[in-house]
Parts: C-alpha cells; sequence; structure tokens
C-alpha cells in the first residue's frame, strides 16, 4: 500500500493512522553528492529508508524536507543555515513547526531521520527533538540514518562507499559510477568523503544497512506511540544525556566534529540496539564513551 501522506486521501490516512499513529519525517538537503550521485541524495535516501519502514510498521512518511544546516563549499548546494554552529535561524523553527503540526494532526510518535548530517545538523535534530518531545509530550527521535546501523559498522560519510551503495539498493538509476575516474595513488574525488565508491560501493552493502535501519525505524514506529510516561521520560533523559555530551564536546574544543571522535571505532555501536530495546540507561552510560 502508498505509505507517502502526501499521495493519500483522507479515508486512507485515517486507517493508517488508527493502525500506527507515528510519522517517519525524512530530512536532507540539496548538495553536491560527486560526479556519480543525484543533488538531493540525502532526502531521498532518508525517503526511501522512511517508506520502507512505514510498510513494515503500516504508519506514514511524510514527504521529505529539503533544508538543513550546512553543506560542502561545491557547486549547487543550498546551505540554509551556516556549517559552523547550532543556531538556526531556518531550519529549527522549520523543524519544530512540523512536530507540532503532526502532533496537532493527531500523531503520537514521529521520527526526524536526517540523511544529511554535517555535526551541526546532526546536534539540532536530536536537540530539537529531545525539546519537542517535552513540549509535545510525544516520543520524537531526532537522529541521522547511520545511527540506527552503527553496529554494521555504518558510520556515515559523504557521497561515498556508505552513501552510494545505500542509493544502489534505494535507488539504483540515480546512481551512475561511470561518471567518476579511476583513482590514482593519493587522488580522491570532487566532494566525495570516505573510502571511494568507485572502488568499493555495492548494492549487497547497500541492502545489508538498509535492512538494518528499516528493522529499527519499523520497530521504533510501533512501540514509540505506545510508551508510557516513564518511558518517554526515560527515552528523553537518554537522548537528551547524549545530545548534552556532544554539545559540551563541541563547546570545549570549539570544533563542532569532536564529539563524534570515539565513534568511528565503534563505541557507540550498541546504540542502536539499545534504543529498539528501550534500555535507555545503558545508552547514558555509553555517552561518556563519545
Ligand atoms: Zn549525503
Amino acid at each position: 500500500m502508498e505509505r507517502r501522506m502526501e499521495h493519500l486521501r483522507p479515508a486512507e490516512i485515517e486507517a493508517a493512522m488508527s493502525a500506527c499513529p507515528t510519522l517517519l519525517q525524512p530530512i536532507g538537503t540539496v548538495e553536491w553528492h560527486g560526479l556519480h550521485n543525484i543533488t538531493g541524495l540525502d532526502a531521498l535516501k532518508a525517503q526511501a529508508l522512511c517508506i520502507r519502514a512505514a510498510e513494515r510498521a503500516g504508519c506514514l512518511a511524510a514527504p521529505p524536507v529539503f533544508g538543513g544546516i550546512g553543506g560542502l563549499d561545491e557547486p549547487h548546494t543550498f546551505v540554509m543555515d551556516p556549517d559552523d554552529g547550532y543556531d538556526s535561524r531556518v531550519v529549527r523553527g522549520w523543524y519544530e513547526t512540523l512536530c507540532r503540526e503532526a502532533h496537532r494532526q493527531g500523531f503520537r510518535a514521529m521520527v526526524l531521520l536526517t540523511g544529511h548530517y554535517g555535526a551541526g545538523q546532526q546536534i539540532l535534530v536530536r536537540e530539537t527533538a529531545v525539546r519537542m518531545s517535552r513540549l509535545l509530550h510525544m516520543p520524537v527521535l531526532g537522529t541521522p540514518e547511520y545511527f540506527l546501523a552503527l553496529d554494521e559498522g555504518y558510520t556515515g560519510d559523504h557521497a561515498a562507499f556508505f552513501e552510494t551503495s545505500l542509493m544502489m539498493e534505494l535507488d539504483p538509476d540515480s546512481v551512475r559510477l561511470d561518471r567518476l575516474a579511476e583513482l590514482k595513488e593519493g587522488e580522491s574525488h570532487q566532494g566525495v568523503g570516505g573510502r571511494d565508491p568507485k572502488k568499493y560501493a555495492t548494492r549487497a552493502d547497500g541492502a545489508r544497512l538498509a535492512e538494518a535501519i528499516v528493522g529499527r525505524l519499523a520497530g521504533l514506529a510501533q512501540a514509540m506511540p505506545t510508551w508510557d510516561d516513564a518511558t518517554l521520560a526515560r527515552f528523553i533523559a537518554a537522548e537528551q544525556a547524549l545530545v548534552d555530551r556532544q554539545m559540551s564536546l563541541a563547546g570545549e574544543t570549539g570544533q563542532a566534529w569532536a564529539a563524534w571522535r570515539n565513534i568511528p571505532r565503534g563505541a557507540f555501536a550498541a546504540y542502536p540496539q539499545l534504543l529498539t530495546e528501550g534500555r535507555f540507561e545503558e545508552i547514558v552510560a555509553l555517552v561518556q564513551e563519545l
């Protein structure tokens, strides 16, 4: 069945919301993603994952937001708020309004899934979700998609092995590896950050990562609206601890990416499992490893 809310009529929306009142909100931006990928990759990647999860959970996926903090200094890139901070003139209010509107429409849980993830964007999305969870008394999870597959070794990149593999699975026609040159020793592709997609990206890797993310998203979509007050409070405490730690590390060092220093080493690999199993106190403890 169609799960994209904007493609449904009232009766279909009402049926889906009675079955599972969670809204999955994909977020990305318009940004250079190498010569081989489309500029809407971040939002469309998040949307494809949200649709698959919505099909499995029986809930709805919102239309993607094309707008986030920062972006590469490359052509065809829209920067809606500067990358060097967590203040936002545009994006925060937009995301908050989406949460308020979802709540007003009768949704009882929400996931802000950002496929665009500079450090400022990730902190803003998580911090906004925590605040809106409190204000709306409704669980809102705000996370980059790779946080739901950290235990699969997915630590996020830019248009490189990970993102390109995912798109080979989610939207294969969008990827044109033939547009990339073969790299010589020491070279890199323009505006691509991570392992060489031309050499390493595979649809099988994309399928494995997508399955991990979709499984977690679907599980959360079904569970979140059923949480009682105590569970909601424990969830908020865990997500608040995570984003507080990220902000403190960024503030101490003056570097937005400082909070991610131990993530590539696997320090936070248990997060997706702990989150989906509701082991929130263990997330609070894990935060110290960042
Ligand atoms: Zn991206």
